[in-house]
């Protein structure tokens, strides 16, 4: 499915900055990857579509094993990203970045600038913003290269951290679940585990927590979920365990694709319905996981608040617009649900109907 195309070496002011390499995807507008070995800065860039607007979508920091895993990566996460602002309602586009590295010993200055120029190549038909591995300081470092780099502080001019946003709209997601699946939104006394505490898990866990939930929480970093469980009277479990703990909801809020041919048929929760991206690793596994009777809620709808959050900086609308149509997507997973009943078919089908629909319509 990918092909090489053509390799552009970029500099500026006689100065060689890096290599681009066009790659060619199926059914995807762009695919470069950059390379800059005086920054030592691997990475790979996706636009998947721009027929809503300019592509918007993060930057993630990972230790990928090879640059294939890094595309297949790109490819996945780039059209989430497309599906992700159709459903949310904006005119935008979705594209993402992967960068090949371990955010804790290769992210480098020279490494965020030289992303800054790679995201410039794109003259504004993609935004960056943060994702796993990089941090709102980190998109500071970026925006002194790029201007095309949304979610700053907002003492900088920016939009601010997204992941608060993304946990609103997660929390609230979940109470519609509940009220779906138990028929009673109230989140005291659930029984709530957590992949994942990192900015969205962690975040999500504090509201959790303030609304009565009994947490159980899980990361790759025991020593922060403990710090975490400690302050919140929570449990945590080894995170080999977490997909196979009884409770009422499992929030994955790690990496994508953790529904697959062995967790799907041996999860032991009543509702799937966190933040992290691309959680089936095929939309095979939203049918299995109907079959079984757990209700899945679409990702890319629970998750949408971190993108409505940095779209404000491309589209223009206040931080209290962003809090609202954060809430809205509340209205939106219900509806979904309900039209999902309706048709007999599972709430991720559903999803991806609407934001198709939505894509050919440009509503
Ligand atoms: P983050 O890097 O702050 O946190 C991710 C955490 O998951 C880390 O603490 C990491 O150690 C942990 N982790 C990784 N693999 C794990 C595993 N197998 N088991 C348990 N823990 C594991 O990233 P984040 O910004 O919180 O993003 C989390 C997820 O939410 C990602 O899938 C991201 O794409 C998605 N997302 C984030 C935002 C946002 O606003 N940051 C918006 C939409 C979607």
């Amino acid at each position: 499915m990918v092909k090489e195309g053509g390799i552009v070496e970029v500099s500026a002011a006689g100065e060689k900055m890096g290599m681009l390499k066009e790659l060619k995807a199926e059914g995807y507008e762009r695919l470069v990857a950059w390379e800059d070995t005086s920054a030592r800065l691997t990475a790979v860039i996706a636009i998947h579509s721009t027929a809503r607007g300019p592509a918007l979508g993060g930057c993630r920091m990972w230790p990928y094993p090879s640059l294939d895993d890094a595309v297949q990566d790109v490819l996945r996460l780039s059209k989430a990203m497309t599906y992700k602002a159709a459903i949310a309602g904006l005119h935008l586009g979705g594209g993402k970045t992967v960068i090949l590295g371990d955010s804790k010993q290769d992210k480098t200055p020279e490494l965020l600038r030289s992303l800054g120029e790679f995201i410039n190549t794109f003259e504004g038909r993609y935004f960056g913003a943060e994702d796993v591995g990089l941090t709102v300081k980190d998109i500071e470092n970026i925006r002194q290269e790029t201007k095309y780099m949304t979610g700053a502080s907002e003492e900088s001019g920016g939009s601010g951290d997204p992941s608060i946003l993304t946990a609103l709209g997660v929390f609230r997601g979940i109470q519609v679940c509940l009220k779906e699946k138990f028929g009673e939104d109230s989140i005291k006394d659930r029984s709530i585990t957590i992949q994942g505490v990192g900015k969205v898990g962690g975040r999500l866990a504090e509201l959790l927590h303030e609304a009565g939930a009994q947490l159980i929480l899980s990361d790759l970093d025991q020593e922060q979920a403990d710090l975490i469980a400690q302050r919140l009277d929570a449990e945590t479990v080894p995170e080999q365990k977490a997909l196979e703990v009884f409770c009422d909801v499992l929030a994955p809020c790690a990496l994508g694709g953790v529904i697959h041919s062995k967790t799907a048929t041996r999860l032991k929760c009543q509702i799937v319905a966190g933040g992290a991206n691309n959680q089936l690793a095929d939309d095979h596994y939203g049918d299995v996981l109907a079959q079984r009777e757990i209700l899945y809620a679409p990702d890319y709808v629970m998750n949408a608040g971190g993108l409505i959050s940095v779209a404000r900086e491309v589209e223009g609308y206040s931080k209290e617009e962003a809090i609202k149509k954060t809430e809205a997507l509340a209205d939106t997973l219900a509806n979904l649900f309900e039209l999902s009943r309706k048709e007999g078919m599972a709430p991720h089908r559903a999803a991806n109907r609407l934001a198709e629909e939505r894509l050919t319509s440009n509503r």
